[in-house]
């Protein structure tokens, strides 16, 4: 993207904008679209989404549900979340004190973090991470802290960890499954964090946005459940993922009464509401039967097995993810400079984008030799992509 400086008195672009770059991620897309590339950087299907939802949404289209919902979600869809809830985390949430419908999970985490942090205060994002959580502290004004996820497992160091709260720290961002690794948080793990924040009085953001795409008998364990955890945990998801609708942007916040007051009246300020007809449909989504999520996680099962085949073919080393729809891949015997020299090859020449890892890191040389592969697609997707990724194995052979 070209930006236009002009020399102004003062500058007309505000300190906090100036703060971060567009997203890499929807920019490969673009790029994607330009160079005519399969498209495995960013993280939504190209399949269809599930019947019911689709029927449901042309369903309150015709009964005419075409006004503002209520601000912070149509009753009948909260009332599904609450019940939905029960059923997957057994958590008790009550619909009308304690859940806030938004525009997605992006909208549910600003208005959160607008709703919680102060400027000045620390939040704690786990790297790599999803790479909106940057901006959103900045947008709030707050201090992101870095604390490293190790591969090959991207275990966190507990003493790591310990050093980076502090009394400035007010949040801890925790994404599980994770976008890019695709770990899967442990209780062990989680009951860890949560005697830290009980002991410096810190809030979770939770990320839960992949809580039903989970590999290898990986048991999805929501920080709310945790005991330290339960009053300050304020819980992030959306229909984005589990029912292949990201471009819907209806999500959720689930969170203790007072806390959804705050989040309550950001929400309204900065959006109103979520679609009201696609509420209605999210209404639909909640009452899937259990099994339409063994069948997800059969799908994806597939669809992961059918990526690391492409990636064993081809031989570009990668992490084993435990959830979520993402390979991270290591690149360095590739010999490129760094990770946007090798995806600028790959989506120009070889027709197949993928995330550059640095977009993942708040100092790109730490994600340098990092590559990310998107593989919520359908298996020809897959297919033309290997196909496609081999002339990039015959380069190196004859490298060689
Ligand atoms: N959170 C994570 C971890 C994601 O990976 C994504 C999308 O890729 C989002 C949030 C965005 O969610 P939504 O489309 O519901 O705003």
């Amino acid at each position: 993207m070209t930006t236009h400086q002009h020399s102004h008195p003062r500058p007309w672009v505000s300190n906090k904008a100036s703060q971060f770059t567009e997203s890499v991620i929807r920019e490969m897309s673009r790029l994607a679209a330009k160079h005519q590339a399969i498209n495995l950087a960013q993280g939504f299907p190209d399949f269809e989404a599930p019947q019911p939802l689709k029927d449901a949404a042309c369903q309150a289209i015709q009964d005419d549900i075409n006004q503002y919902a209520i601000t912070w979600g149509d009753k009948v869809f909260r009332d599904a979340i609450a019940a939905k809830t029960k059923w997957y985390l057994g958590l008790d949430v009550d619909p009308e004190t304690q859940i806030t419908v938004t525009c997605g999970a992006t909208e549910a985490m600003m208005s959160a973090m607008l709703a919680t942090v102060n400027p000045g205060d620390e939040v704690i994002v786990f790297e790599p991470h999803y790479e909106n959580y940057g901006p959103d502290a900045i947008l709030c004004g707050a201090v992101p802290r870095y604390v490293h996820l190790r591969a090959p497992d991207w275990h966190f160091d507990e003493k790591e960890l310990e050093a980076a709260f502090n009394k400035k720290t007010k949040a801890i961002i925790i994404n599980t499954p994770h976008n890019p690794t695709g770990k899967v948080f442990t209780e062990a793990e989680l009951t860890f964090i949560g005697k830290l924040c009980e002991y410096w009085d810190v809030l979770v953001l939770t990320d839960e946005i992949y809580e039903h795409i989970l590999y290898d008998g990986h048991r999805h364990v929501a920080p709310a459940t945790i005991e330290d955890l339960k009053d300050r945990t304020i819980t992030i998801n959306a229909l984005s993922k589990t029912y292949s609708v990201t471009g819907w942007r209806v999500g959720y916040i689930i969170a203790n009464a007072e806390l959804t007051g705050a989040i309550r009246k950001v929400h309204d300020f900065l959006t109103v509401g979520a679609a009201a007809p696609l509420q209605r449909a999210g209404a639909a989504a909640m009452h899937l039967p259990e099994n339409y999520y063994t069948h997800l996680q059969q799908l994806y099962d597939n669809k992961r097995q059918a990526m690391l085949e492409v990636l064993d073919t081809v031989g570009i080393p990668y992490f084993k993810p435990q959830g979520a729809y993402y390979v991270f891949c290591d690149i360095d015997r590739f010999g490129y400079a760094d990770d946007i020299a090798f995806t600028r090859h790959l989506v120009q020449d070889i027709g197949v984008a993928v995330v550059p890892g640095s977009s993942f890191f708040e100092d790109p040389v730490q994600g340098n030799r990092f590559i990310r592969f998107c593989f919520c697609k359908k298996p020809e997707t897959l297919q033309a992509a290997q196909e496609r990724l081999l002339t990039l194995n015959s380069e190196i052979k004859l490298a060689r």
